[in-house]
């Protein structure tokens, strides 16, 4: 398989090839097909860092973006920490955006502020489970325009149990019919009962 059998929009593939990827990694050929289907899938995937799982989510929230509505939450990514945000945020958004001019992606980690009464105006947000609770809470984040919700290493967010807390307080308002994409390296007993509460009807993937 190529990334051009895969149904992804020619600036995708160009920001791709950019970045250096030649031909699908294993889970992104396993997981891209249901990622970008339409009506959309459901994922659980078992992948280890290393294994390219990111850009395959990663390309899955840019695929369902629309840039040209005005700029509300579309895609959301939660993380165990921050630094892996930011990582998400600067080693695969940024560079697999590189063609979608007018993309607003926004970080919720501790520390960002949003005055009061001041609108998200961002596409994607990229964020800890606490922020962005905080920002669902106070309306700063719409999730009615939510599309896609991603949870990224799941065992680390179980192993938490603030995080754990959190994430299922995210899923609950979750739109119905947004697609739910969660990735984890292992799967132990509380990350598979964790993970049937926060996805409905997964595929599953294991790498
Ligand atoms: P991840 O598993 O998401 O942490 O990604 C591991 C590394 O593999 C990252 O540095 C990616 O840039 C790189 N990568 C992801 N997909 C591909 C691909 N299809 N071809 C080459 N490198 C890739």
């Amino acid at each position: 398989k190529t990334f051009q059998d895969l149904n992804l929009p020619e600036h995708l593939i160009k920001a791709i090839f950019e970045m250096g990827f030649e031909r699908p990694s294993a889970i992104q050929e396993e997981a891209l097909p249901r990622i970008l289907a339409n009506p959309p899938r459901n994922l659980i995937g078992q992948a280890q860092s290393g294994s390219g799982k990111t850009a395959a989510f990663v390309l899955g929230m840019l695929f369902r973006i629309n840039i040209d509505t005005p700029a509300t939450c579309q895609g959301l990514c939660v993380t165990p920490t921050r630094e892996l945000a930011v990582q998400i945020f600067n080693n695969a958004v940024t560079p697999m955006a590189a063609h979608m001019p007018g993309l607003k992606v926004r970080l919720a980690l501790a520390g960002e502020t949003i005055e009061r009464g001041a609108k998200l105006d961002s596409h994607m947000v990229i964020g800890t489970p606490g922020k962005v609770v905080d920002w669902l809470k106070r309306r700063i984040i719409d999730a009615r325009t939510i599309k896609v919700f991603v949870l990224d290493e799941a065992d680390n967010m179980v192993a938490e149990s603030g995080h754990r807390a959190n994430s299922l307080l995210i899923k609950k308002v979750m739109p119905k019919k947004c697609q739910s994409l969660l990735f984890s390296a292992t799967f132990p007993d509380e990350v598979i009962s964790f993970a049937e509460k926060m996805i409905h009807n997964p595929d599953k993937i294991l790498i």
